[in-house]
């Protein structure tokens, strides 16, 4: 991995393999789907490998919903707060599960959706399903809380029985299959539990109604973590299932690529106006976005927190932004220009993140075999950056 060119991606495909088996093995022993959050990783270059464990993906929009059909072509997912008139006739085409945000939205193209599924899904009308917000936070990073005060994401039950009121949201919501909620953000199942006892509080009578088929129960589930409660999901997925004769749907997005990616970067120079800094050929703001977003530090081999070793360094970039800076780290020796640091954890919100903000290169992508050999996926150039500009 220290011989490939830097910038570079590193997909693991080793422990890609050991999150897909272990999320397979819950879907085995429950019968509950999973789907790839595409939003989090589109390596569309192992979507082979990730379709041989998964039921299929999830998408954002029409983009994401493309990809995941050209490229993995399994059950194909998607939700949007809000679908363009322009787009929505290849969604419903290409899309298993079409999920709607709102009664307005629901009221829009409820009944264009279920049309189309009727007509052309293989696995019979699957078709429309609305995102419900349970109202329960269970976490403290506002920005990852789609349960925060005054949320957009998902009807809320005041607003559910106020549309259900009128006779159009009452015929609008006749179209609905499916219930969705995503409130988790790299949580364990304890929170889930949490979540689903609001859930069913809330809209235990909607999911006992004979046409409510499947509930999607979002992404933020944590299950490929070493310290996460699998035998709780299980529990909390056959309660779900058996209790409202549902199939159950996850759609994890960091759970699958946990943990399987690198990004290799290489010390440029070293500025020392008080506090040593490496420059690095990688750049926190179009390279690593969470890491100013979230904030977090993100693990680098070989490496202690500040102080803790001999040498102690603030990792930053190339850019103009002064806080673009990845985090303070140490090392039992001495860096040197020329060096290279491996980032860890970096197949997560990281490519599909990526930007040129000035003109900084996009990285590699590699892949890595179980055997540790890396091929290159793909490279970028100058005609990258410019084709996004005008
Ligand atoms: C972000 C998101 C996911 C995936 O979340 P992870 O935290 O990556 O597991 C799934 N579903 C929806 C609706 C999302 O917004």
């Amino acid at each position: 991995m220290l011989t490939i060119p830097t910038p570079s991606y590193v997909i693991d495909e080793g422990k890609l393999k050991k999150n897909l088996e272990i999320l397979k093995r819950v879907q085995d022993n429950t019968g509950c789907k999973i789907l790839l959050a595409q939003k989090c990783f589109s390596g569309f270059s192992e979507y082979e490998l990730i379709g041989n464990y998964l039921a299929g993906c999830t998408a954002s929009g029409l983009y994401e919903a493309k990809l995941g059909k050209e490229e993995m072509g399994k059950e194909n997912h998607v939700f949007s707060p809000a679908y363009k008139e322009s787009e929505i006739d290849e969604i419903a085409e290409i899309c298993d599960h079409v999920i709607f945000n709102s009664f307005s939205q629901l009221k829009k193209y409820a009944s264009k959706v279920a049309y189309y599924n009727q007509a052309t899904s293989e696995c019979g009308a699957t078709g429309v399903g609305l995102r419900i917000n349970p109202e329960c936070s269970t976490q403290e990073h506002g920005i990852y809380d789609p349960c925060a005060e005054g949320s957009r994401l998902g009807v809320t039950r005041a607003n559910f029985d106020k549309a259900m009121a009128e006779a159009e949201g009452k015929k609008a919501f006749s179209y609905v299959e499916g219930l969705h909620f995503h409130t988790l953000c790299e949580q364990n199942s304890d929170a889930l539990e949490t979540t689903l006892a609001a859930v069913e509080e809330k809209f235990g009578d909607i999911l006992r109604l004979p046409e409510i088929k499947w509930l999607n129960m979002g992404g933020g589930h944590h299950i490929t973590r070493v310290d996460y409660d699998i035998a709780r999901l299980e529990r909390l997925i056959k309660h779900m299932k058996y209790t409202y004769d549902v199939q159950v749907y996850l759609e994890p997005g960091e759970a699958v690529a946990l943990n399987a990616g690198y990004m290799v970067t290489e010390v440029m120079e070293i500025v020392d106006n008080g506090i040593k800094t490496l420059i690095l050929d990688a750049s926190a703001a179009c390279h690593m976005p969470d890491v100013l977003e979230m904030p977090y530090r993100p693990p680098l081999k070989d490496s202690g927190e500040a102080g803790e070793l001999a040498y102690t360094y603030r990792l930053s970039s190339c850019t103009c932004l002064a806080g673009d800076i990845i985090g303070d780290y140490s090392f039992d020796h001495e860096i040197k220009v020329g060096d290279k640091l491996i980032f860890e954890d970096m197949a997560i919100y990281s490519m599909v993140k990526n930007n040129t903000f000035n003109g900084m290169a996009l990285p590699s992508i590699y892949a890595m075999d179980e055997k540790g050999k890396c091929r290159l996926i793909k490279n970028f150039d100058y005609s990258d950056f410019k084709n996004r500009l005008s």
